[in-house]
Protein backbone atom coordinates (compact mmCIF):
# COMPACT_ATOMS: atom_id res chain seq x y z
CA UNK A 1 0.00 0.00 0.00
CA UNK A 2 1.12 3.26 -1.08
CA UNK A 3 2.57 5.28 2.18
CA UNK A 4 1.09 8.79 2.63
CA UNK A 5 4.58 11.05 1.54
CA UNK A 6 4.85 13.99 4.58
CA UNK A 7 5.70 16.92 3.42
CA UNK A 8 8.58 18.20 5.46
CA UNK A 9 7.75 21.90 6.89
CA UNK A 10 10.29 24.77 7.10
CA UNK A 11 13.28 24.29 8.83
CA UNK A 12 15.44 27.72 9.45
CA UNK A 13 18.56 25.36 10.80
CA UNK A 14 18.53 23.88 7.56
CA UNK A 15 18.39 26.90 5.93
CA UNK A 16 21.36 28.26 7.36
CA UNK A 17 23.22 24.54 6.83
CA UNK A 18 22.54 24.84 3.15
CA UNK A 19 24.04 28.68 3.77
CA UNK A 20 27.62 27.76 4.60
CA UNK A 21 27.84 24.64 2.13
CA UNK A 22 26.85 27.17 -0.25
CA UNK A 23 29.79 29.67 1.32
CA UNK A 24 32.33 26.51 1.58
CA UNK A 25 32.15 26.77 5.87
CA UNK A 26 33.78 24.77 7.79
CA UNK A 27 35.15 22.83 4.45
CA UNK A 28 31.68 21.49 3.66
CA UNK A 29 31.42 19.47 6.42
CA UNK A 30 28.14 18.98 8.68
CA UNK A 31 28.85 17.38 12.11
CA UNK A 32 25.42 17.88 14.68
CA UNK A 33 24.84 15.48 17.77
CA UNK A 34 22.56 14.82 19.75
CA UNK A 35 23.04 15.61 23.85
CA UNK A 36 21.25 13.98 26.08
CA UNK A 37 21.94 14.33 29.72
CA UNK A 38 21.50 10.70 31.13
CA UNK A 39 18.89 12.00 33.92
CA UNK A 40 16.00 10.30 32.77
CA UNK A 41 14.13 8.38 29.86
CA UNK A 42 13.84 9.94 26.62
CA UNK A 43 10.21 11.77 25.47
CA UNK A 44 8.69 13.65 23.05
CA UNK A 45 10.65 16.77 22.95
CA UNK A 46 14.10 14.71 22.70
CA UNK A 47 12.07 13.00 19.31
CA UNK A 48 12.48 16.20 18.12
CA UNK A 49 15.51 17.07 18.74
CA UNK A 50 16.96 13.58 17.49
CA UNK A 51 14.90 13.97 14.34
CA UNK A 52 16.23 17.08 14.31
CA UNK A 53 20.08 16.36 14.65
CA UNK A 54 20.32 13.18 12.84
CA UNK A 55 17.93 14.06 9.95
CA UNK A 56 20.37 17.63 9.26
CA UNK A 57 23.08 14.91 9.25
CA UNK A 58 21.76 12.39 6.95
CA UNK A 59 20.19 14.97 4.63
CA UNK A 60 23.81 16.78 4.33
CA UNK A 61 25.61 13.50 4.15
CA UNK A 62 27.22 14.70 7.72
CA UNK A 63 28.57 12.94 10.95
CA UNK A 64 25.88 13.20 14.12
CA UNK A 65 27.00 11.87 17.53
CA UNK A 66 25.18 10.55 20.56
CA UNK A 67 26.90 11.67 23.26
CA UNK A 68 25.78 11.71 27.09
CA UNK A 69 26.68 15.60 28.43
CA UNK A 70 27.18 13.55 32.09
CA UNK A 71 27.97 16.40 34.41
CA UNK A 72 25.56 15.42 37.07
CA UNK A 73 26.36 12.26 38.40
CA UNK A 74 23.90 12.38 41.44
CA UNK A 75 21.11 12.05 38.88
CA UNK A 76 22.36 10.08 36.15
CA UNK A 77 22.41 6.10 35.66
CA UNK A 78 23.08 3.49 33.79
CA UNK A 79 19.84 2.89 33.09
CA UNK A 80 19.22 5.96 31.61
CA UNK A 81 22.49 5.30 29.10
CA UNK A 82 20.83 2.20 27.71
CA UNK A 83 17.44 3.47 27.19
CA UNK A 84 18.39 6.78 25.36
CA UNK A 85 20.81 4.58 23.39
CA UNK A 86 17.60 2.32 22.61
CA UNK A 87 15.46 5.09 21.85
CA UNK A 88 17.55 6.45 19.18
CA UNK A 89 18.29 3.29 17.85
CA UNK A 90 14.48 2.53 17.56
CA UNK A 91 13.92 5.65 15.67
CA UNK A 92 15.70 4.18 13.37
CA UNK A 93 19.08 6.19 13.72
CA UNK A 94 22.72 5.45 13.90
CA UNK A 95 25.14 7.82 15.97
CA UNK A 96 28.46 8.56 14.34
CA UNK A 97 31.24 6.23 15.54
CA UNK A 98 30.78 4.97 19.56
CA UNK A 99 28.31 6.62 21.50
CA UNK A 100 30.21 9.66 23.57
CA UNK A 101 30.58 10.93 26.83
CA UNK A 102 31.22 14.68 28.02
CA UNK A 103 33.61 12.69 31.01
CA UNK A 104 35.42 11.02 28.31
CA UNK A 105 36.79 14.70 27.87
CA UNK A 106 37.14 15.57 31.52
CA UNK A 107 40.86 15.51 31.40
CA UNK A 108 41.15 18.17 28.32
CA UNK A 109 38.44 20.27 30.09
CA UNK A 110 40.49 19.85 33.14
CA UNK A 111 43.86 21.53 30.75
CA UNK A 112 41.23 23.82 29.44
CA UNK A 113 40.31 25.23 32.80
CA UNK A 114 44.06 25.32 33.68
CA UNK A 115 45.02 27.09 30.65
CA UNK A 116 42.30 30.15 31.63
CA UNK A 117 43.97 30.14 34.58
CA UNK A 118 46.96 30.67 33.39
CA UNK A 119 45.76 33.75 30.93
CA UNK A 120 44.32 35.23 33.99
CA UNK A 121 40.76 34.34 32.71
CA UNK A 122 39.95 31.79 35.85
CA UNK A 123 40.07 32.45 39.69
CA UNK A 124 39.39 29.87 42.71
CA UNK A 125 36.58 31.78 44.22
CA UNK A 126 35.59 30.91 48.21
CA UNK A 127 32.13 32.64 48.62
CA UNK A 128 29.63 30.98 50.14
CA UNK A 129 26.64 29.59 47.45
CA UNK A 130 24.62 32.74 49.52
CA UNK A 131 27.15 34.89 49.43
CA UNK A 132 27.98 33.97 45.57
CA UNK A 133 24.32 34.65 45.07
CA UNK A 134 24.51 38.03 46.72
CA UNK A 135 27.25 39.38 44.76
CA UNK A 136 26.10 37.81 41.45
CA UNK A 137 23.30 40.81 41.46
CA UNK A 138 19.75 41.07 40.00
CA UNK A 139 18.26 41.71 36.17
CA UNK A 140 18.14 45.21 37.03
CA UNK A 141 21.23 45.57 39.44
CA UNK A 142 25.25 44.49 38.66
CA UNK A 143 26.74 42.19 40.75
CA UNK A 144 29.93 42.72 42.44
CA UNK A 145 33.51 41.86 42.03
CA UNK A 146 34.46 38.80 44.60
CA UNK A 147 36.98 39.30 47.17
CA UNK A 148 38.61 36.74 45.80
CA UNK A 149 38.54 38.21 42.12
CA UNK A 150 42.27 39.04 41.95
CA UNK A 151 44.31 36.05 43.52
CA UNK A 152 47.21 35.55 41.54
CA UNK A 153 47.91 32.95 38.71
CA UNK A 154 50.34 31.26 40.92
CA UNK A 155 48.01 31.18 43.68
CA UNK A 156 44.73 30.26 41.80
CA UNK A 157 47.03 27.31 39.97
CA UNK A 158 48.06 26.05 43.25
CA UNK A 159 44.12 26.22 45.24
CA UNK A 160 42.60 24.54 41.50
CA UNK A 161 45.56 21.59 41.93
CA UNK A 162 44.39 21.19 45.65
CA UNK A 163 40.85 21.15 45.06
CA UNK A 164 41.74 18.64 42.53
CA UNK A 165 43.64 16.52 44.20
CA UNK A 166 40.63 16.57 46.99
CA UNK A 167 41.83 18.72 49.67
CA UNK A 168 38.46 20.91 50.28
CA UNK A 169 34.93 19.46 51.08
CA UNK A 170 31.97 19.93 48.89
CA UNK A 171 31.13 23.82 48.62
CA UNK A 172 34.21 25.24 50.25
CA UNK A 173 35.51 26.41 46.75
CA UNK A 174 34.64 26.97 42.95
CA UNK A 175 36.46 27.53 39.75
CA UNK A 176 35.25 30.95 38.33
CA UNK A 177 35.63 32.23 34.61
CA UNK A 178 37.27 36.04 35.39
CA UNK A 179 34.26 37.86 32.85
CA UNK A 180 32.58 40.76 33.68
CA UNK A 181 30.25 40.88 37.04
CA UNK A 182 28.25 44.25 35.54
CA UNK A 183 27.28 42.37 32.49
CA UNK A 184 23.55 42.87 31.57
CA UNK A 185 23.86 39.16 30.52
CA UNK A 186 23.91 37.18 34.02
CA UNK A 187 25.35 34.30 32.54
CA UNK A 188 28.72 36.48 32.05
CA UNK A 189 28.57 37.25 35.46
CA UNK A 190 32.00 34.74 36.49
CA UNK A 191 30.13 31.51 36.40
CA UNK A 192 31.69 29.12 37.63
CA UNK A 193 33.58 26.69 35.32
CA UNK A 194 34.15 23.88 37.99
CA UNK A 195 32.84 22.54 41.78
CA UNK A 196 33.86 19.93 44.12
CA UNK A 197 31.64 17.07 44.65
CA UNK A 198 33.27 13.81 46.66
CA UNK A 199 30.99 11.67 44.56
CA UNK A 200 31.19 8.43 42.41
CA UNK A 201 30.74 9.14 38.78
CA UNK A 202 29.00 6.27 36.62
CA UNK A 203 31.62 6.40 33.76
CA UNK A 204 34.95 7.81 35.60
CA UNK A 205 34.21 6.07 39.23
CA UNK A 206 36.17 7.96 42.02
CA UNK A 207 38.65 9.31 39.37
CA UNK A 208 37.26 12.89 39.84
CA UNK A 209 36.06 14.99 42.83
CA UNK A 210 35.77 18.28 40.81
CA UNK A 211 33.36 18.39 38.01
CA UNK A 212 32.66 20.66 35.26
CA UNK A 213 29.87 22.69 34.98
CA UNK A 214 27.24 22.35 31.85
CA UNK A 215 27.71 25.34 30.13
CA UNK A 216 31.48 24.91 29.95
CA UNK A 217 31.67 21.00 29.33
CA UNK A 218 28.82 21.75 26.50
CA UNK A 219 30.33 23.89 23.83
CA UNK A 220 33.56 22.86 24.91
CA UNK A 221 32.78 18.96 24.04
CA UNK A 222 30.87 20.21 20.65
CA UNK A 223 34.23 22.12 19.93
CA UNK A 224 36.08 19.08 20.59
CA UNK A 225 33.97 16.80 18.73
CA UNK A 226 34.32 18.86 15.39
CA UNK A 227 30.45 19.92 15.80
CA UNK A 228 29.56 22.40 12.85
CA UNK A 229 26.42 23.32 14.26
CA UNK A 230 25.21 22.78 17.48
CA UNK A 231 21.43 23.03 18.11
CA UNK A 232 19.80 23.62 21.18
CA UNK A 233 16.28 24.91 22.34
CA UNK A 234 15.80 28.52 23.14
CA UNK A 235 16.73 28.71 27.10
CA UNK A 236 20.16 28.26 25.56
CA UNK A 237 19.99 31.75 23.95
CA UNK A 238 21.17 33.99 26.80
CA UNK A 239 23.89 31.59 26.93
CA UNK A 240 25.38 31.65 23.47
CA UNK A 241 27.94 34.45 24.53
CA UNK A 242 29.02 32.33 27.07
CA UNK A 243 29.53 29.35 24.59
CA UNK A 244 31.38 31.60 22.39
CA UNK A 245 33.77 32.66 25.05
CA UNK A 246 35.07 29.34 26.27
CA UNK A 247 35.86 28.46 22.38
CA UNK A 248 37.53 31.62 22.02
CA UNK A 249 39.16 31.84 24.92
CA UNK A 250 41.05 27.87 24.88
CA UNK A 251 42.86 26.27 22.58
CA UNK A 252 40.34 23.86 21.46
CA UNK A 253 40.32 21.87 17.70
CA UNK A 254 37.20 23.50 16.43
CA UNK A 255 34.46 26.44 16.27
CA UNK A 256 31.09 25.15 16.40
CA UNK A 257 28.04 27.22 16.34
CA UNK A 258 25.19 27.21 18.47
CA UNK A 259 21.56 27.92 17.26
CA UNK A 260 18.49 27.77 18.84
CA UNK A 261 15.26 26.60 17.81
CA UNK A 262 11.86 26.47 20.24
CA UNK A 263 10.99 23.44 22.16
CA UNK A 264 8.67 21.21 20.86
CA UNK A 265 5.54 21.68 23.50
CA UNK A 266 2.44 19.70 23.29
CA UNK A 267 -0.81 20.67 24.70
CA UNK A 268 -2.46 17.81 27.82
CA UNK A 269 1.25 16.90 28.21
CA UNK A 270 4.46 17.84 30.41
CA UNK A 271 7.73 17.56 28.76
CA UNK A 272 10.30 17.41 31.61
CA UNK A 273 12.34 14.84 32.55
CA UNK A 274 11.88 16.00 36.03
CA UNK A 275 8.49 16.12 35.92
CA UNK A 276 8.10 12.60 34.45
CA UNK A 277 10.42 11.59 37.09
CA UNK A 278 7.53 12.49 39.89
CA UNK A 279 5.22 10.73 38.43
CA UNK A 280 7.22 7.57 38.42
CA UNK A 281 8.30 8.22 41.85
CA UNK A 282 5.25 8.89 43.27
CA UNK A 283 3.58 5.84 41.15
CA UNK A 284 1.27 7.85 39.77
CA UNK A 285 2.02 6.29 36.43
CA UNK A 286 3.29 2.51 36.26
CA UNK A 287 6.75 3.53 34.73
CA UNK A 288 8.45 5.75 32.78
CA UNK A 289 7.45 3.14 29.78
CA UNK A 290 3.64 3.22 30.91
CA UNK A 291 1.35 3.40 27.74
CA UNK A 292 0.07 6.81 28.91
CA UNK A 293 3.58 8.43 29.45
CA UNK A 294 5.12 10.88 26.85
CA UNK A 295 8.32 9.01 26.68
CA UNK A 296 9.79 7.46 23.38
CA UNK A 297 9.82 3.84 26.09
CA UNK A 298 5.82 4.56 27.29
CA UNK A 299 4.84 5.34 23.06
CA UNK A 300 6.75 2.41 21.55
CA UNK A 301 4.47 0.43 24.44
CA UNK A 302 1.24 2.21 24.00
CA UNK A 303 1.73 1.01 19.77
CA UNK A 304 3.21 3.85 17.76
CA UNK A 305 5.80 3.19 15.19
CA UNK A 306 9.06 5.01 14.58
CA UNK A 307 7.70 5.85 11.43
CA UNK A 308 5.05 7.88 13.09
CA UNK A 309 6.76 9.82 15.06
CA UNK A 310 9.35 10.71 12.56
CA UNK A 311 6.26 11.80 10.27
CA UNK A 312 4.98 13.98 13.33
CA UNK A 313 8.79 15.31 13.91
CA UNK A 314 9.16 16.23 10.17
CA UNK A 315 5.81 17.99 9.64
CA UNK A 316 6.70 20.08 12.54
CA UNK A 317 8.17 23.14 11.73
CA UNK A 318 11.50 23.77 13.35
CA UNK A 319 11.25 28.04 14.49
CA UNK A 320 12.63 30.41 16.63
CA UNK A 321 9.15 31.36 17.51
CA UNK A 322 7.26 29.34 20.74
CA UNK A 323 4.06 28.05 20.11
CA UNK A 324 1.94 24.67 21.21
CA UNK A 325 1.35 22.11 19.12
CA UNK A 326 -1.70 19.79 19.33
CA UNK A 327 -1.16 16.42 21.03
CA UNK A 328 -4.14 15.85 18.44
CA UNK A 329 -1.84 16.07 15.55
CA UNK A 330 0.81 13.49 17.18
CA UNK A 331 -2.05 11.03 17.36
CA UNK A 332 -3.18 11.71 13.81
CA UNK A 333 0.25 11.16 12.87
CA UNK A 334 -0.19 7.46 14.47
CA UNK A 335 -3.28 6.47 13.22
CA UNK A 336 -2.33 7.18 9.52
CA UNK A 337 0.91 5.58 9.89
CA UNK A 338 -1.33 2.56 11.76
CA UNK A 339 -3.64 2.85 8.72
CA UNK A 340 -1.83 1.18 6.47
CA UNK A 341 0.47 -0.75 8.74
CA UNK A 342 -2.18 -2.42 11.42
CA UNK A 343 -3.42 -5.51 10.06
CA UNK A 344 -7.30 -6.06 10.83
CA UNK A 345 -9.14 -8.06 13.78
CA UNK A 346 -11.64 -8.13 15.54
CA UNK A 347 -12.13 -8.15 19.89
CA UNK A 348 -15.37 -7.48 21.71
CA UNK A 349 -15.02 -5.38 24.32
CA UNK A 350 -18.28 -6.17 26.06
CA UNK A 351 -19.57 -9.13 24.52
CA UNK A 352 -23.29 -10.09 24.11
CA UNK A 353 -23.85 -14.04 23.26
CA UNK A 354 -25.47 -14.58 19.79
CA UNK A 355 -27.02 -18.08 18.81
CA UNK A 356 -27.30 -18.86 15.69
CA UNK A 357 -30.15 -21.04 15.93
CA UNK A 358 -30.27 -22.77 12.04
CA UNK A 359 -26.95 -23.58 12.07
CA UNK A 360 -26.03 -27.10 13.36
CA UNK A 361 -23.78 -27.39 16.91
CA UNK A 362 -21.34 -29.61 15.56
CA UNK A 363 -20.09 -27.96 13.27
CA UNK A 364 -17.74 -25.28 12.02
CA UNK A 365 -16.28 -23.49 9.45
CA UNK A 366 -12.97 -21.85 8.45
CA UNK A 367 -13.36 -18.41 7.05
CA UNK A 368 -10.53 -16.99 5.31
CA UNK A 369 -10.40 -13.27 5.48
CA UNK A 370 -7.97 -10.55 4.54
CA UNK A 371 -5.48 -9.19 7.12
CA UNK A 372 -5.76 -5.92 5.21
CA UNK A 373 -8.32 -4.68 3.16
CA UNK A 374 -6.14 -2.38 0.94
CA UNK A 375 -2.87 -4.37 1.36
CA UNK A 376 -3.25 -8.45 -0.17
CA UNK A 377 0.71 -8.82 0.99
CA UNK A 378 -0.18 -8.92 4.36
CA UNK A 379 -1.59 -12.35 3.44
CA UNK A 380 -5.02 -13.60 5.19
CA UNK A 381 -6.16 -14.59 8.51
CA UNK A 382 -9.00 -17.28 9.80
CA UNK A 383 -12.14 -16.75 11.45
CA UNK A 384 -13.95 -19.75 12.85
CA UNK A 385 -18.33 -19.63 11.99
CA UNK A 386 -19.72 -21.51 15.26
CA UNK A 387 -23.41 -21.47 16.13
CA UNK A 388 -22.75 -19.21 19.37
CA UNK A 389 -21.12 -15.99 18.33
CA UNK A 390 -20.21 -13.29 20.85
CA UNK A 391 -21.03 -9.56 19.51
CA UNK A 392 -20.71 -5.89 20.95
CA UNK A 393 -23.15 -4.71 23.22
CA UNK A 394 -22.87 -1.29 21.47
CA UNK A 395 -23.80 -2.93 18.34
CA UNK A 396 -27.38 -4.36 19.32
CA UNK A 397 -30.19 -1.96 20.21
CA UNK A 398 -33.75 -3.10 21.65
CA UNK A 399 -34.86 0.26 19.62
CA UNK A 400 -33.04 1.11 16.28
CA UNK A 401 -32.69 4.51 15.93
CA UNK A 402 -33.72 5.73 12.23
CA UNK A 403 -30.09 4.22 9.78
CA UNK A 404 -29.20 1.86 12.58
CA UNK A 405 -26.38 -0.31 10.66
CA UNK A 406 -26.13 -2.49 13.13
CA UNK A 407 -28.27 -5.80 14.79
CA UNK A 408 -31.87 -5.10 16.39
CA UNK A 409 -34.90 -7.30 16.60
CA UNK A 410 -36.07 -8.23 13.22
CA UNK A 411 -33.38 -6.62 11.55
CA UNK A 412 -30.41 -8.14 10.09
CA UNK A 413 -26.54 -7.20 9.58
CA UNK A 414 -23.40 -8.76 8.59
CA UNK A 415 -20.95 -10.57 10.86
CA UNK A 416 -17.74 -9.39 9.43
CA UNK A 417 -15.84 -12.05 6.89
CA UNK A 418 -18.71 -13.88 7.54
CA UNK A 419 -22.95 -14.68 6.98
CA UNK A 420 -25.98 -11.93 7.23
CA UNK A 421 -27.59 -13.11 10.27
CA UNK A 422 -31.33 -11.62 11.58
CA UNK A 423 -32.15 -11.07 15.13
CA UNK A 424 -35.08 -13.14 15.42
CA UNK A 425 -35.83 -12.97 19.19
CA UNK A 426 -34.41 -11.51 22.81
CA UNK A 427 -33.29 -12.89 25.72
CA UNK A 428 -33.36 -10.53 29.03
CA UNK A 429 -33.29 -10.67 32.37
CA UNK A 430 -36.03 -9.41 34.41
CA UNK A 431 -34.58 -5.83 34.73
CA UNK A 432 -34.46 -6.24 30.38
CA UNK A 433 -30.97 -6.53 30.32
CA UNK A 434 -30.46 -8.34 27.19
CA UNK A 435 -28.63 -11.86 27.82
CA UNK A 436 -28.61 -13.47 24.49
CA UNK A 437 -29.86 -12.92 20.85
CA UNK A 438 -31.28 -15.58 18.83
CA UNK A 439 -30.46 -15.35 15.00
CA UNK A 440 -30.92 -16.78 11.73
CA UNK A 441 -28.35 -16.75 9.33
CA UNK A 442 -28.47 -16.69 5.45
CA UNK A 443 -26.79 -19.34 3.82
CA UNK A 444 -26.42 -17.27 0.73
CA UNK A 445 -24.72 -14.15 1.72
CA UNK A 446 -21.25 -15.97 2.28
CA UNK A 447 -18.73 -13.33 -0.16
CA UNK A 448 -22.10 -12.19 -1.37
CA UNK A 449 -25.13 -9.29 -1.25
CA UNK A 450 -28.36 -10.51 0.32
CA UNK A 451 -31.16 -11.48 -1.93
CA UNK A 452 -34.39 -9.82 -2.10
CA UNK A 453 -33.67 -7.37 1.08
CA UNK A 454 -30.41 -5.03 1.67
CA UNK A 455 -28.29 -5.00 4.77
CA UNK A 456 -26.02 -2.00 5.35
CA UNK A 457 -24.40 -3.23 8.74
CA UNK A 458 -20.93 -4.72 8.96
CA UNK A 459 -20.45 -5.43 13.00
CA UNK A 460 -17.68 -7.70 14.16
CA UNK A 461 -17.90 -10.99 16.24
CA UNK A 462 -15.62 -13.60 17.70
CA UNK A 463 -16.73 -17.67 18.21
CA UNK A 464 -17.52 -18.50 21.67
CA UNK A 465 -15.95 -22.07 21.00
CA UNK A 466 -12.50 -20.05 19.11
CA UNK A 467 -11.36 -16.98 21.25
CA UNK A 468 -8.58 -15.55 23.12
CA UNK A 469 -10.04 -14.13 26.38
CA UNK A 470 -7.60 -10.61 26.66
CA UNK A 471 -7.45 -7.77 29.17
CA UNK A 472 -8.10 -4.38 27.04
CA UNK A 473 -6.46 -1.11 28.36
CA UNK A 474 -8.16 1.85 27.21
CA UNK A 475 -6.03 4.96 27.35
CA UNK A 476 -6.71 8.57 27.73
CA UNK A 477 -4.82 11.80 27.95
CA UNK A 478 -3.02 11.45 31.15
CA UNK A 479 -4.02 15.32 31.53
CA UNK A 480 -7.20 17.03 31.62
CA UNK A 481 -5.95 20.12 31.56
CA UNK A 482 -4.67 21.58 27.97
CA UNK A 483 -1.64 23.15 29.96
CA UNK A 484 -0.99 21.22 32.84
CA UNK A 485 1.96 23.86 33.50
CA UNK A 486 0.04 26.84 33.01
CA UNK A 487 -0.58 27.49 36.72
CA UNK A 488 1.46 28.51 39.48
CA UNK A 489 -1.13 28.05 42.19
CA UNK A 490 -0.93 24.49 41.50
CA UNK A 491 0.71 21.77 41.15
CA UNK A 492 0.47 19.70 37.26
CA UNK A 493 -0.49 16.61 39.39
CA UNK A 494 -3.73 18.30 40.48
CA UNK A 495 -5.11 18.22 36.84
CA UNK A 496 -4.04 14.35 35.82
CA UNK A 497 -6.90 12.74 34.30
CA UNK A 498 -8.66 10.40 36.92
CA UNK A 499 -9.89 8.65 34.18
CA UNK A 500 -6.93 7.90 31.88
CA UNK A 501 -6.64 3.98 32.20
CA UNK A 502 -9.70 1.77 32.05
CA UNK A 503 -9.50 -1.78 32.22
CA UNK A 504 -11.55 -4.00 30.85
CA UNK A 505 -11.04 -7.54 31.45
CA UNK A 506 -14.22 -8.56 29.47
CA UNK A 507 -12.95 -8.76 26.29
CA UNK A 508 -12.61 -11.68 23.59
CA UNK A 509 -10.29 -11.51 20.57
CA UNK A 510 -10.25 -13.51 17.49
CA UNK A 511 -7.52 -16.46 17.40
CA UNK A 512 -4.98 -14.69 15.17
CA UNK A 513 -4.24 -12.23 17.91
CA UNK A 514 -2.49 -15.55 19.37
CA UNK A 515 0.29 -15.10 16.37
CA UNK A 516 0.85 -11.96 17.48
CA UNK A 517 4.33 -11.44 19.14
CA UNK A 518 4.53 -8.21 22.04
CA UNK A 519 4.00 -5.16 19.99
CA UNK A 520 2.28 -6.26 16.99
CA UNK A 521 -0.28 -3.45 15.96
CA UNK A 522 -4.19 -4.20 15.17
CA UNK A 523 -6.65 -2.33 13.81
CA UNK A 524 -9.80 -3.61 15.98
CA UNK A 525 -12.60 -2.32 13.42
CA UNK A 526 -14.52 0.95 14.54
CA UNK A 527 -12.71 0.82 17.84
CA UNK A 528 -9.31 1.91 17.13
CA UNK A 529 -5.93 1.36 17.07
CA UNK A 530 -4.70 -1.77 19.25
CA UNK A 531 -1.10 -3.71 20.53
CA UNK A 532 -0.53 -6.65 22.32
CA UNK A 533 1.61 -5.72 25.59
CA UNK A 534 4.38 -6.94 27.42
CA UNK A 535 2.20 -8.20 30.54
CA UNK A 536 0.44 -10.69 28.09
CA UNK A 537 1.14 -14.02 29.60
CA UNK A 538 0.41 -17.48 27.90
CA UNK A 539 -2.82 -17.20 29.52
CA UNK A 540 -4.20 -14.06 29.46
CA UNK A 541 -3.28 -11.33 26.19
CA UNK A 542 -2.95 -7.57 27.19
CA UNK A 543 -4.09 -5.18 24.72
CA UNK A 544 -3.13 -1.35 24.89
CA UNK A 545 -5.65 0.79 23.17
CA UNK A 546 -3.06 2.61 20.86
CA UNK A 547 -5.79 5.52 19.37
CA UNK A 548 -9.18 5.63 18.59
CA UNK A 549 -10.01 5.77 14.79
CA UNK A 550 -11.14 9.49 15.24
CA UNK A 551 -9.88 12.12 17.33
CA UNK A 552 -12.67 12.06 20.49
CA UNK A 553 -11.53 15.51 22.04
CA UNK A 554 -11.82 17.51 19.18
CA UNK A 555 -15.47 17.55 19.24
P1 LIG B 1 14.30 18.09 30.22
O1 LIG B 1 13.86 19.46 30.62
O2 LIG B 1 13.18 17.20 29.86
O3 LIG B 1 15.24 17.48 31.21
P2 LIG B 1 16.55 18.80 28.74
O4 LIG B 1 16.61 19.81 27.66
O5 LIG B 1 17.15 19.16 30.04
O6 LIG B 1 15.07 18.33 28.88
P3 LIG B 1 18.58 17.11 27.73
O7 LIG B 1 18.84 15.70 28.03
O8 LIG B 1 19.57 18.10 28.19
O9 LIG B 1 17.16 17.44 28.31
O10 LIG B 1 18.25 17.32 26.20
C1 LIG B 1 18.91 16.72 25.12
C2 LIG B 1 18.55 17.51 23.89
O11 LIG B 1 17.15 17.46 23.66
C3 LIG B 1 18.92 18.97 24.05
O12 LIG B 1 19.59 19.40 22.87
C4 LIG B 1 17.60 19.65 24.24
O13 LIG B 1 17.63 20.95 23.72
C5 LIG B 1 16.64 18.75 23.46
N1 LIG B 1 15.28 18.86 23.97
C6 LIG B 1 14.85 18.61 25.22
N2 LIG B 1 13.53 18.86 25.34
C7 LIG B 1 13.10 19.27 24.12
C8 LIG B 1 11.84 19.69 23.59
N3 LIG B 1 10.74 19.73 24.34
N4 LIG B 1 11.80 20.04 22.29
C9 LIG B 1 12.89 20.00 21.54
N5 LIG B 1 14.10 19.62 21.97
C10 LIG B 1 14.23 19.27 23.25
MG1 LIG C 1 18.28 19.18 31.51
Amino acid sequence: MAEKTVVKASNFVRNIIQEDLNQGKNNGKVATRFPPEPNGYLHIGHATSICLNFGLAEEFSGVCTLRFDDTNPEKESDEYIQSIKQDVKWLGFEWHEEARFASNYFDTLHGYAVELIEKGLAYVCDLSADEAREYRGSLTEPGKDSPYRERTVAENLDLFARMTAGEYADGEKVLRAKINMASPNMNMRDPIIYRIRHIHHHQTGDKWCVYPMYDFTHGLSDAIEGVTHSVCTLEFEDHRPLYDWFIDNVSCPSKPHQYEFARLELNYTVTSKRKLKQLVDTNAVSGWDDPRMPTISGMRRRGYRPQALRNFCDATPVARSKGITEVGRLESAVRDDLDSHAPRAMCVLDPIKVTITNWPADTQQTLTVPAHPKDESMGTRELVWTREVLIDRADFAMQAPRKWKRLAPQQSARLRGGYVVTCQEVITNADGEVLELLCTYDENTLGKKPEGYKVNGVIHWVSVEHNLPVEVRLYDRLFNDENPDGNKERDFTECLNPESLTVIDTAYAEPSLGDGEVGQQYQFEREGYFCIDADSSTDKLVINRTVTLRDSWNK
